[in-house]
C-alpha cells in the first residue's frame, strides 16, 4: 500500500507546467528515432572557453577550496566583480558590502522575495518573463502583478498601467534586460522612469541582467544600476551562465544597494553554503581572462542570428533583427494557439520551439527559437518550419 503524501499550497498553487506535453512529445520522437532539432531551450551549444576550464583544474586541486566556503563569497571573486563592473558599466562598488555571490542568479532571484515579501504583498513580474519571478513570490507568501510585455510598448511595462493601490501594496518589481523571451531592450529614460516610480512607492527594484553581455551589431547593454537614483532602490544580478557558457557551472552575482545584498546574503547563509570555491576561482579568471574567447562565442550567436532571421523572413514570419540575447520571438503567424502550432512543429517536422504562453498569458501569439544549435542545423530549422506552415 501507498501513503499518499499532500504536497504544500505552496507547491499547489504553482502555475501548471506547460512545457509538459511538448517534453512528452519530444521523447516519444526521439524514441522513433527521428532527428530532433531543438531550439526550445536557453542553453548554448558552444563549450566555456579553455582558459576557464584550466583555471577550475588548477583551483579544484587546492584543499583550501575543499571546505565550505562563505555565503557571500571570497572577498576576491566579489572584488573581481566590482573590477568588472567599473570596467564595463563605470560603477564603482564595495566588494564587501555591495557584491553577493549565488548559486547561478536564478538562486538569488529566487530567494530574493524571501528577504522582504510578507504574505499579501505585491510583487510586480514581467509576463512574458522568466518563472522565478512568479514561483520565487509565491513560495514567499506574495501576490505577482503582472506587468504586460506588449509589442506596442517595445515589450516594456506601460508603468502608469500600474494602478497606485497595488503599487503602494508592491514592494518589488523585477525587470529583465536584455529580455528572456522577447530579446527586447531597455532605454535609459525607461530606467529613469522606473527609479522614480520606486522611489514614489517605496518598490525595491531587482533587475536580472543575465544577458548583459550578449550583445550585437556594436550595442552595449546599461546596467540598471548606472541610472541616477538607481542605487538607492535596486539590486541587479548577473550571471556567468549565458556570459561565459557555463549555465551547468552554477555560479553567478547580484550587487547593488547595501541593505538588500545584506538582505538577501541573511535569507542564503539560512539555506545554503555559497558556491564551491574552485569556481569561484574559475569566476575571477573569466571575468579578466574570459572576456577576449566571450567575445567570440557572442560572435557566433550574431552570425547566427543573422541568418535565421533573415530565413524566417524570406518565408514570411514576422520577428526582429535582435540586438541582444540568443532569442527570437517570433510572430505567430494565426491558425493556431501558439502551444497548437508547437505541438504541430513538433509532429510533423521534429522541431522544438516555445510556445509564449509558456512564458505568461502575454506571450500569446508568439514562440521562441534560441539560437543553439549551429547555422546549418538552423538553415535546416528554417526548411522545417516552411514544411509545417
Ligand atoms: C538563463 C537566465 C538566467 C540565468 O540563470 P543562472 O541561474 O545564472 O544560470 C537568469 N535570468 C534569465 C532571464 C535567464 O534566461
Amino acid at each position: 500500500m501507498t501513503i499518499a503524501f499532500e504536497v504544500s499550497d505552496r507547491i499547489k498553487q504553482l502555475p501548471p507546467y506547460l512545457f509538459v506535453e511538448i517534453d512528452r512529445l519530444k521523447n516519444e520522437i526521439i524514441a522513433k528515432g527521428k532527428d530532433v532539432i531543438d531550439l526550445g531551450i536557453g542553453d548554448p551549444d558552444i563549450p566555456t572557453p579553455s582558459v576557464i576550464i584550466k583555471a577550475l583544474q588548477k583551483a579544484v586541486e587546492n584543499p583550501q577550496h575543499h571546505r565550505y566556503p562563505s555565503t557571500s563569497g571570497m572577498l576576491s571573486f566579489r572584488t573581481a566583480v566590482a573590477n568588472w563592473a567599473k570596467n564595463r558599466f563605470g560603477i564603482s562598488l564595495d566588494p564587501a558590502t555591495e557584491v553577493v555571490s549565488l548559486i547561478g542568479s536564478k538562486e538569488g532571484i529566487a530567494n530574493m522575495p524571501l528577504a522582504y515579501i510578507n504574505p499579501g504583498d505585491y510583487v510586480l513580474v514581467p509576463n512574458p518573463g522568466y518563472p522565478p519571478y512568479t514561483s520565487g513570490t509565491l513560495f514567499a507568501g506574495g501576490i505577482p502583478y503582472l506587468m504586460p510585455l506588449l509589442a506596442q510598448n517595445k515589450f516594456l511595462p506601460d508603468l502608469n498601467a500600474i494602478p497606485a493601490d497595488i503599487a503602494n501594496k508592491a514592494k518589488i518589481m523585477f525587470l529583465n534586460y536584455p529580455n528572456n523571451p522577447t530579446a527586447a531592450l531597455a532605454t535609459p529614460e525607461f530606467f529613469a522612469d522606473v527609479v522614480a516610480f520606486a522611489k514614489k512607492y517605496n518598490i525595491i527594484v531587482c533587475h536580472d541582467a543575465a544577458y548583459s553581455e550578449v550583445c550585437f551589431d556594436g550595442y552595449k547593454a546599461p546596467s540598471f544600476l548606472e541610472t541616477p537614483g538607481a542605487r538607492e532602490v535596486g539590486i541587479e544580478f548577473h550571471s556567468l551562465s549565458k556570459t561565459f557558457c557555463m549555465t551547468g557551472w552554477r555560479i553567478g552575482f547580484a550587487f547593488g544597494n547595501p541593505q538588500i545584498v545584506a538582505a538577501l546574503a541573511k535569507v542564503k547563509s539560512n539555506i545554503d553554503s555559497g558556491a564551491f570555491q574552485a569556481i569561484q576561482e574559475a569566476g575571477i579568471t573569466a571575468l579578466t581572462e574570459g572576456l577576449a574567447p566571450a567575445k567570440n562565442i557572442y560572435n557566433v550567436f550574431e552570425r547566427r542570428r543573422t541568418m535565421f532571421v533573415k530565413g524566417l523572413k524570406d518565408i514570411g514570419l514576422e520577428c526582429d533583427m535582435v540586438k541582444a540575447t540568443f532569442y527570437i520571438w517570433i510572430k505567430n503567424p494565426g491558425k493556431f494557439s501558439s502551444a497548437e502550432l508547437a505541438k504541430r512543429l513538433l509532429e510533423e517536422a521534429a522541431l522544438v520551439l516555445t510556445p509564449g504562453n509558456g512564458f505568461g498569458k502575454y506571450g500569446e501569439g508568439y514562440i521562441r527559437a534560441a539560437l543553439t544549435v549551429p547555422e546549418p542545423r538552423l538553415q535546416e530549422a528554417i526548411d522545417r518550419i516552411k514544411s509545417v506552415l
